[in-house]
């Protein structure tokens, strides 16, 4: 098919791009997708590995959401099963849960614990889920010792070594992601739908792909193939009339003339393990000790059973670059700035629209992604 016959040219193979491209191909529109990976489902995506353990290849992915639309919508693809994600801290030797709570507390603190709750309850709802920046700013001596603690013993060493920075350099918005709880809720989400795609996420793209509107392109790289000038599209050369969707990096799309946006990046090691077991759960961060932020074991997040074969992933944080691909945008005003810059180079291409994680520059979870990419297609078909 000639490119000029696709109503609709979308880069990227991830959730933004596959929900898209699903709506749009469902009301009889022409969709190609560009992808520079050699599969689909982006970050999300997961494989089995040689030790026959599903894996997350870029790292853990839970779904969890509030949109009732994300949920339904997702869910009417793939059976989703109920998965209530839970995470330990490894704090000076000792596992608690983590957000920490009030069984946290009992554990790391037991002589003060007692004190403790009653002045946070005297203050806050049980069960609240408050920010860590409420209790170091809170006027009662107790409150504020006791979120200095939790500061220091739960997120300064863990943002440090995630963010490269010191935590007063790093955005709140990224540290208020994990509050304190003040009960003895042990979920690390609060949201009201907490499933997984029971056969995973790739199962869940390839799916939403397989509509014969849609022609999925892998190991091709838009750099190499679409060009933007004087608010025109061009693919390989050649004028492109119909509407482009952008999932990938803004910066890298028009040849980085304001600089590069940063990103932090994860040297992921995967460990293939001749055990059943590796740790108590899923998830363990290691929050005093360790150059890795955390442990993820994958059978604990997909269910799957297999005796004595276990795979875990150390994540090592580093900086994004040509070998470490980009993970996590770094949001400060410096880089909101440069990114503003981009978008108003954007907003000169009528036919251009960004969406999704990198697009964006927003630390986006998945159903937020998904959410964007239903409203965008409505606007679309709408026009
Ligand atoms: P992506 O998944 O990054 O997809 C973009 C696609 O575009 C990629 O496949 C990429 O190869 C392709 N692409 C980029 N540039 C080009 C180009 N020039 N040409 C062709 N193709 C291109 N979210 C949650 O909800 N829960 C979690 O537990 C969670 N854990 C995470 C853990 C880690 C380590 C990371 C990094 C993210 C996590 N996320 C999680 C966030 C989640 O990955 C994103 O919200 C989601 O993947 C965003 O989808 P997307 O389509 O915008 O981007
Ligand atoms: N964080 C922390 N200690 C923890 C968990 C999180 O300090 O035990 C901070 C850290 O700065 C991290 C941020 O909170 O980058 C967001 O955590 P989240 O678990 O949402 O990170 P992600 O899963 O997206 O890597």
């Amino acid at each position: 098919m000639n490119t000029n016959d696709f109503d609709y040219i979308v880069v990227g193979a991830g959730l933004a791009g596959a929900s898209l491209a699903n709506i749009l191909a469902a009301h009889d529109k022409k969709v190609l997708i560009i992808e520079k990976r050699n599969h689909i489902a982006g970050n999300a995506y997961d494989v089995i590995d040689p030790n026959g353990i599903l894996i997350h290849q870029y790292g853990p992915h839970i779904f969890h959401t509030n949109e009732k639309e994300v949920f339904e919508y997702l869910s009417s693809f793939v059976p989703f099963v109920k998965y209530e994600h839970k995470v330990l801290g490894n704090i000076d030797g000792k596992l608690v849960p983590i957000p920490f709570n009030f069984k946290s507390l009992e554990i790391m603190l037991p002589d003060k614990a007692d004190l403790i709750k009653q002045k946070l309850l005297s203050k806050y709802e049980k069960d609240a889920r408050v920010s860590i920046f409420d209790l170091i700013h809170d006027e009662d001596e107790v409150i504020k010792e006791f979120g200095q603690y939790v500061f220091e013993k739960v997120f300064a060493y863990y943002t440090a070594k995630q963010w490269g920075i010191s935590i007063d350099k790093v955005d709140t918005s990224v540290i208020n992601r994990v509050p304190v709880v003040l009960g003895y809720n042990d979920l690390y989400f609060s949201d009201i739908y907490q499933y997984m795609p029971k056969d995973g996420f790739t199962a869940l793209v390839q799916k939403m792909l397989d509509n014969p509107n849609i022609e999925v392109r892998l190991d091709t790289n838009a750099a190499e193939h679409i060009k933007l000038a004087k608010g025109k599209i061009y693919y390989d050369n050649e004028s492109y009339n119909g509407t482009l969707i952008h999932t990938g990096k803004i910066d890298e799309l028009f040849g980085y003339p304001f600089g590069r946006l940063p990103y932090r990046s994860l040297n992921l090691v995967f460990e293939a393990l001749d055990q059943t077991t590796y740790q108590p759960n899923s998830v363990v961060n290691y929050l005093t000790s360790e150059k890795f932020t955390r442990i993820t074991e994958f059978k604990y997040l997909t269910g799957q059973v297999l005796d004595g074969k276990t795979t875990i992933l150390k994540e090592f944080p580093l900086p994004a670059d040509e070998n470490y691909e980009s993970y996590y945008p770094i949001p400060n005003e410096l880089n909101l700035h440069r990114y503003e810059e981009y978008r108003s180079l954007a907003s000169g291409f009528p036919k251009l629209h960004l969406l999704g994680r990198l697009a964006e520059y927003r630390y986006y979870n998945m159903d937020i992604v998904v959410k964007k990419a239903i409203e965008l297609a409505k606007e679309l078909l709408n026009k």
